[in-house]
């Protein structure tokens, strides 16, 4: 998404914008955050773990979309069914229009001046395809915990970017028992769950996404990663790689965990 809207934000100036509800704030009131979009230049649009941060002048703009929000940009007026979801939108001088369009209004939106912003971003783990990340250095950010590995691999404090779909997905590639101790997991185990994490992540920024519900790719196009998952939304199906049937449980982290008890040790 930010790939796709950054061309027609950077170097732009906001010169209105309006909110349709208030819930997806945090720590910034509807009117503080208006004050501070309105007239302000956009300076870049990168991305951060799992959010989108649009760079002004004194503060990023940070925006979560969760699982059903989606970052456009369109250049012509919004039809109705449009506009009725979008929660955020800024007016640009080129003319066009930055929308924040979430359904169930699960994203959050976030202002942060510079300092607040390093102090958050120093709070979030590594990047998981920074090349930067080795596999001891991914090892040695995640094995130290006993929790379950699936809560470890998406706890964000500890590696970023992994949500619940991946994590499946990851764990089953890896061969790993979703429930599995963190600190009890192999050397073997950890090569091919650091090289899978980072092959399904590549793969799904590569095919824009996954298509879950309201999915929609910054230019509003579904996404098409559906196609390839191997486990996720495929409880009580057969395993694609050894015709099992699929277990599903809520126990580890009250999050949907779809695995094969017999691949997965
Ligand atoms: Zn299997």
């Amino acid at each position: 998404m930010v790939r796709d809207i950054r061309p027609a934000l950077v170097g732009r100036r906001i010169v209105s914008a309006s909110l349709s509800h208030t819930d997806v704030l945090r720590g910034v009131t509807r009117p503080r955050l208006l004050r501070t979009l309105t007239g302000a230049t956009v300076h870049d649009v990168t991305r951060r773990a799992k959010h989108g941060v649009i760079h002004l002048d004194q503060h990023r703009f940070i925006l979560q979309p969760g699982m059903t929000g989606n970052l456009l940009i369109y250049d012509r007026p919004l039809a109705p069914e449009e506009a009725r979801y979008a929660v955020l939108r800024a007016r640009l001088d080129s003319g066009a229009e930055f929308v924040f369009r979430d359904i169930r209004r699960i994203g959050t939106l976030l202002l942060l001046d510079e300092r607040g912003w390093r102090r958050y971003d120093d709070s979030l783990g590594p990047e998981p395809l920074d090349p930067g990340l080795t596999l001891e250095r991914f090892v040695a950010g995640l094995r130290p915990s006993r929790a379950a590995i699936k809560k470890v691999l998406m706890d964000q404090r500890r590696l970023v970017g992994v949500g619940n779909i991946y994590a499946n997905e990851a764990l089953f590639c890896a061969g790993i028992d979703p429930s599995k101790p963190a600190s009890r997991v192999g050397e073997a185990a950890w090569a091919r769950l650091y090289q899978h994490t980072r092959r399904i992540l590549q793969a799904a920024i590569d095919a824009e996404g996954t298509t879950f519900r309201d999915y929609r790719t910054g230019t509003g196009q579904p996404g098409n990663f559906q196609l390839e998952l191997m486990v996720y939304e495929r409880e009580g199906e057969p395993c694609r790689r050894c015709g099992t049937r699929l277990s599903g449980t809520h126990a580890i982290d009250a999050r949907i965990t779809v695995f094969c008890h017999r691949c997965q040790r």
